[in-house]
């Protein structure tokens, strides 16, 4: 059975799907899926809403968007169950990835807008300068779609719709089909904090109900999810002339440098490749480490690895969250041990109901392998051998993707050189994904990991126009450039 199951359709016309908990499949209810004409709807009822919530101050906005911090503090146990419910993630999970990134965002946006919104004058050089005044203005752009994936399906729906609603935009919010209701979870939290209705909505359903809202009139697309996807995306933003942001997959390399603490680098190594249960676009997807520290780091990884305890209730690791990743990881790894990997620790998905797989460290991985080039998106620690650091960096760059990268020395200054070298949207030292909440990093993707900044300053100002604005005294006849060009 799979997680999501298509129903027949209602007299009325909606398609209608049935969810099910990866965790032992137990059916969690069915959602109607938006027709386009529902989607139509909703654009138009945004589109009718902006301007009064546009001309609301920056400060009001903020305030509204500030008292989300409290509804979400008094609802988040309500929003783990839900997120529990449909991803089977542990509740340890459900608060560090979702609920408290989720109040620093909201903290952190409604105390920058303000400031980095307001419009106001810029100073200028050269001959501009005694005879003009420089203003720059930010206008909303209108109406903002959002498209979110299924693995982080609270915080990765909250944070752009924060943002696209503080900069004056309204919003229409798609979560995945996968995890609807953790997613409308953000619409709630900020209806219930004063967001009007029309001015954030939710509109159900799978890619159909994502094409429609990208076809339809909306002025930006938002999107997060896979690069087949964000590609079509792009494609349909270009016919339309509008722009879009895109946080597409990755494939992260961990370099675990021969001066590292190799507890900590093997802790990370096995935390940051299955936490989640590897379900993250910035999970470390492989692991370059220097010969002359591999074997005592491989052991080490090995043996956390053998540490970490899935399934149900309070367990380090739940489900895999999506009926296609049992088979992605399978496969990946039945092409590793083809062509020479070893498998040593798990490899193994778990019987039962549930989309349960073992905790797995796979070594002597090669580029050769799926499992060094596709993102694989499970508990796996895939780990290589290399020579010294500059072979680390060129394997490390040898991948289509480029979202995150770490380095793990006790030399900051020598992850710094290694960062300039990778072709990566970020790079953290002796950690790695927690850069994504970190809310002024400008957090983005190079190559088919995206388009765009997610946050930081550029993420909030990419939600408005940024409009200049020249003012002349027009006092002076003695304009340098007019006409007669003889003067
Ligand atoms: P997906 O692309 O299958 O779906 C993402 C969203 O797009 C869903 O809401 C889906 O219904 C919708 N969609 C599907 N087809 C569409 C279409 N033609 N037009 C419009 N919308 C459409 O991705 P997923 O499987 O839900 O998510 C996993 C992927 O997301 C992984 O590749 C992961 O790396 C990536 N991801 C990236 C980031 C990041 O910040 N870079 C964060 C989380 C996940």
């Amino acid at each position: 059975m799979a997680i999501v199951e298509p129903l027949a359709e209602t007299a009325d016309g909606h398609r209608r799907l049935r969810l099910h908990s990866p965790v032992d499949r137990h059916s969690l209810g069915e959602i109607a899926v938006s027709t386009k004409s529902d989607v139509e709807g909703a654009l138009e009822r945004a589109r009718a809403a902006q301007p009064a919530w546009a001309a609301l101050p920056v400060r009001e906005r903020a305030g509204i968007v500030r008292r989300a911090i409290d509804v979400l503090v008094a609802r988040r146990e309500e929003i783990v169950e839900t997120i529990r419910d449909e991803t089977g993630k542990p509740r340890a999970e459900a608060l560090a990835i979702e609920i408290v990134p989720s109040c620093d965002f909201l903290n952190h946006w409604s105390k920058r807008a303000p400031g980095d919104l307001k419009d106001g004058r810029r100073r200028t050089h050269g001959y501009i300068r005694p005879m003009k005044k420089l203003y720059v203005h930010h206008q909303p752009l209108g109406v903002v779609g959002v498209i979110t994936p299924w693995n982080a399906p609270f915080v990765l729906s909250l944070n752009p719709v924060a943002q696209a609603l503080l900069a004056g935009n309204s919003v229409v919010l798609k979560p995945s089909e996968v995890t609807p209701r953790s997613g409308e979870w953000a619409v709630r939290v900020l209806h219930e904090a004063g967001v009007p209705e029309d001015v954030l909505q939710v509109v159900h359903g799978d890619g159909s109900t994502g094409a429609a809202l990208v076809e339809g009139t909306v002025d930006k697309v938002c999107f997060t999810g896979s690069v087949a996807t964000g590609r079509s995306i792009a494609t349909a933003c270009a016919r339309r002339l509008i722009p879009c942001t895109l946080e597409l997959g990755g494939k992260d390399a961990m370099i675990v440098c021969a001066d590292a603490d190799l507890e900590r680098a093997a802790a990370g190594a096995v935390y940051l490749s299955m936490f989640n249960t590897g379900q993250v676009c910035l999970s470390v997807e492989r692991i370059y480490v220097v010969d002359s520290v591999a074997d005592e780091f491989i052991r080490l990884v090995q043996e956390k690895a053998q540490a970490v305890t899935y399934g149900e209730g309070d367990h380090d690791m739940g489900p895999l969250f999506s009926d296609r990743q049992p088979d992605i990881v399978n496969r990946h790894l039945a092409d590793a041990r083809k062509k020479g990997a070893t498998v040593t620790v798990g490899g193994v998905q778990a019987g039962g109901e549930g989309l349960y797989f073992q905790p797995t460290v796979v070594v002597d991985a090669t580029h050769e392998m799926d499992l060094m080039r596709e993102e694989t998106f499970g508990p796996v620690a895939a780990i290589m051998r290399v020579a010294d650091e500059d072979e680390a960096i060129r394997w490390a760059n040898d991948s289509e993707y480029g979202l995150g990268g770490s380095v793990f020395t006790r030399d900051g200054a020598k992850a710094r050189r290694i960062a300039a070298k990778l072709k990566t949207g970020s790079v953290v030292q002796n950690d790695a994904a927690v850069i994504y909440g970190v809310a002024e990093a400008p957090f983005g993707g190079r190559k088919n990991s995206g388009v765009g900044r997610v946050n930081g300053t550029d993420s909030l100002l990419g939600f408005t126009h940024v409009q200049p604005v020249l003012l002349s005294r027009g006092r002076s006849r003695k304009e340098s450039l007019w006409y007669p060009y003889t003067a």
